[in-house]
């Protein structure tokens, strides 16, 4: 493994495609063995030739070779021009606000992200002196009204968590380039292979690698690809400093997880679509969001800017009871928060991912008490539409 440690990364040229690099990106045998995968290299550290004479490697909280080998892979998928990873996407959000905000600066955040972020913004980083605004970021008028002169990030999560809404990427990026911001994308929900937002003008994509990107709920982890050797080179300072890298087994899960992307990704979308129809066409079901749909209000800005529609869906039950009653049925869908995994996980936000928002925070975004989320896994769809027309038989 003679790849230079993180942050001295070359860039990736992109010359495979998606489901290629995915496999062999950053992926290559080991040159020392000819092992075809890439190994766990389980060590704390490196011993040296000489006193100032390595291989690229010193301490494996600076750098491991497992870990510069799925940085690789993954700044090649976000078409990036670095990626780094952490230990969990909440410390993938930890690192990139260290690394680029100090007291005074201003961050604007959608009102509608994953919960974990706003309670760290607001519980932690705001102590150091940091200031947030939260708007909803598909309304373009008020990112540009909640700029101001301190603004350094611009954080958005498309499509949003639970309730599907989509932000422009280009033209929020437009706005926040414009007044000295940059863009951070929570690109977990759609994963690289159906949005890669650094070609819509973003900056940074983060993802929680723990779902689509390692895809088989078997670790956590966190992401963030950047496309400015400052990033990257303050990034892989961070990694060293505050020290919440992700171990070499949790990398090397990630990279085997990722060589699958491109077809367990198609597979999340065609079972995705035939639940959200079967949910759409169901008497017992209310609404479903589902950016997929015709009629969804974004369809148009889904297309252009997703080359899927995922299959995060949610559904309105009517009541707490109808969903409670339901969520106790279903037996091939797992009753568990995360998403991502080749098994659908079901969940209900307003008692589980999104109870910390209060009644109070749910209502103003619009996150109803009967909701119910899917993440449709890539299970037989005859098996999933099967479980929820028993499970909604309960209603
Ligand atoms: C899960 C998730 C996170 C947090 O990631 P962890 O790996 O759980 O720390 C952030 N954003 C989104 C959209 C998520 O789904």
């Amino acid at each position: 493994m003679a790849k230079k440690p993180a942050g001295g990364k070359k860039r990736q040229t992109g010359k495979f495609g998606f489901s290629t690099a995915c496999i062999h990106t950053g992926q290559e045998p080991d040159p020392s063995t000819g092992a075809i995968v890439v190994p766990i290299f389980a060590t704390s550290t490196y011993v040296q030739e000489e006193v100032g004479k390595n291989k690229g490697y010193e301490y494996a909280r600076v750098s491991n070779p497992t870990r510069t080998q799925l940085e690789i892979n993954l700044a090649a998928l976000e078409s990036a021009s670095s990626a780094h990873v952490f230990a969990s996407g909440m410390a993938a959000v930890t690192a990139v606000t260290q690394c680029f905000l100090k007291q005074g600066d201003h961050l604007i955040c959608g009102h509608n992200v994953y919960g974990g972020v706003p309670r760290y913004f607001n519980q932690v980083m705001a102590n150091y002196g940091v200031e947030f605004s939260y708007v909803d970021t598909s309304d373009l008028d008020a990112v540009k009204k909640a700029m101001r002169r301190n603004t350094r990030i611009v954080w958005i999560e498309t499509p949003t968590n639970p309730l599907m809404v989509l932000t422009d990427i280009s033209e929020v990026s437009r706005i926040a380039h414009a007044g000295g911001a940059e863009v951070v994308v929570d690109n977990t929900f759609m994963s690289p292979y159906f949005q890669r937002p650094i070609e819509f003008g973003a900056d940074m994509v983060m993802h929680s690698t723990t779902k689509f990107l390692n895809g088989h709920s078997d670790g956590l982890g966190g992401m963030i690809a950047a496309t400015k050797p400052i990033h990257a080179e303050k990034l892989a300072f961070m990694q060293k400093t505050s020290g919440a890298i992700l171990s070499p087994f949790e990398c090397w899960l990630v990279l085997r997880g990722v060589k699958s992307l491109a077809v367990r990704m198609e597979k999340h979308d065609e079972n995705g679509r035939a639940v959200a129809d079967f949910l759409r066409n169901h008497p017992k079901v209310k609404q479903v969001l589902y950016p997929g749909f015709s009629d969804h209000p974004q369809h148009a800005l889904a297309k252009r800017q997703m080359s899927g529609f995922g299959s995060m869906i949610t559904f309105e039950t009517g009541s707490f009871k109808n969903a409670k009653k339901m969520l106790a049925k279903v037996r091939v869908c797992s009753l568990a928060e995360s998403l991502g995994g080749v098994e659908t996980l079901i969940s209900h936000p307003a008692t589980m991912t999104h109870a910390a928002l209060g009644e109070k925070g749910r209502k103003e975004i619009g996150l109803t008490d009967g909701m119910v989320r899917i993440s449709v896994g890539i299970e037989d769809v005859e098996d999933l539409l099967a479980d929820l027309d028993q499970a909604l038989a309960a209603i």
